[in-house]
């Protein structure tokens, strides 16, 4: 019996609970027919993905998802590296370095792709790569040279890295990113479908029709990231962040959840974590989860931050293969 996940990275955001003005969060924005009517047949949880004291990101809360809940910062450059199929040489190391402009604000793709010849030319013994957007990754031997620590140049920290605990019995379907990097440390099977972009404009039909596929060959978990919410967070555009939202619940979760009813399994929807429109920062806060389908069902309910806000946090190390596997 399949257990199928998607993950709506960065799709909750902070609320103020004591707050009766407090905005609408884009999942309450979002018209959603086909989640809301999941939700009437399914059941809501509260969870804790990011562990306390932790970096609130993809990094540290999608490998918790899959099972594995890190101690540490997690190392970016590794998941990067494992999700552009870099080798990494016996005794080197990769680094994610993001590139920022004198703003501190994520750098236009042209800039990154100068920084990074730049970087490369003044690093003779490593590798440098642009890999999307705002985003190098450099390779070799530690430590990161001190040419990659100069203004406008950001790179995350090192840290622990996934262990490989799953197998190709767990598919993940997803663009090129962080999320099809910690599926392939951790052993994980990962489809990227042509179309994938990571993005608000990815093609949400192909990741559907990609992900069925997978469930359809017999595949005991079933993982579709979407990256768009989280991308439309950070530019701070709250509308599109809603928009992909919507675009999410007709093109993808539809098809999704009639496959999964047809082959019997069940299906959870969540973010990974919080990214807030208004700041373009990352949120720590439990995250929403619906389980589906479930007893009783949660009827009126919808998935959003305030319709769990009074359930107990639930934490996703204490029983990940419960709550994501069935
Ligand atoms: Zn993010």
């Amino acid at each position: 019996v399949v257990a199928v996940l998607v993950i709506l990275d960065g799709a909750s955001e902070p609320t103020d609970r004591r707050s009766a003005s407090a905005h609408p969060t884009s999942l309450e924005l979002a018209r959603t027919p086909v989640l809301d009517g999941l939700v009437a047949q399914g059941s809501l949880m509260r969870l804790r993905t990011v562990p306390p004291g932790l970096p609130a990101g993809s990094e540290t809360a999608i490998p918790a998802l899959l099972g594995w809940t890190p101690r540490a910062p997690v190392d970016r450059g590794a998941i990067e590296a494992a999700a552009y199929e870099v080798a990494i040489a016996a005794g080197h190391r990769a680094w994610r370095v993001d590139v920022l402009d004198r703003h501190g604000e994520r750098a236009r793709e042209l800039d990154a792709m100068r920084a990074a010849r730049e970087l490369d030319a003044r690093t003779p013994h490593h590798e440098v790569r642009h890999l999307a957007e705002h985003r190098l990754l450099v390779t070799g031997s530690p430590p990161l040279p001190a040419s990659a620590l100069v203004d406008g140049l950001h790179p995350w920290p090192e840290g622990s890295v996934p262990p490989r605990i799953l197998d190709s019995q767990t598919t993940l379907v997803a663009a090129r990113g962080a999320a099809a990097g910690v599926a392939r440390l951790m052993g994980a099977s990962v489809l990227i479908p042509n179309g994938a972009t990571g993005r608000p404009d990815t093609d949400l039909a192909c990741k559907a029709v990609v992900a069925i596929g997978a469930i359809a060959r017999g595949t005991g978990r079933v993982i579709v990231h979407i990256g768009g919410p989280d991308e439309a967070a950070h530019a701070r555009n709250a509308a599109q962040k809603v928009a992909v939202l919507e675009r999410v619940d007709r093109e993808l979760l539809a098809p999704i959840a009639r496959a999964v009813r047809a082959a019997g399994g069940t299906l959870r929807v969540c973010p990974d974590h919080g990214c807030d429109p208004r700041t373009g920062a990352h949120d720590a806060s439990p995250v929403p989860c619906l389980i589906w389908p479930a007893g009783q069902g949660a009827a009126g309910a919808r998935l959003t931050e305030r319709a769990v806000a009074e359930l107990p946090v639930m934490d996703v190390g204490a029983g990940a293969s419960d709550l994501v596997a069935a």
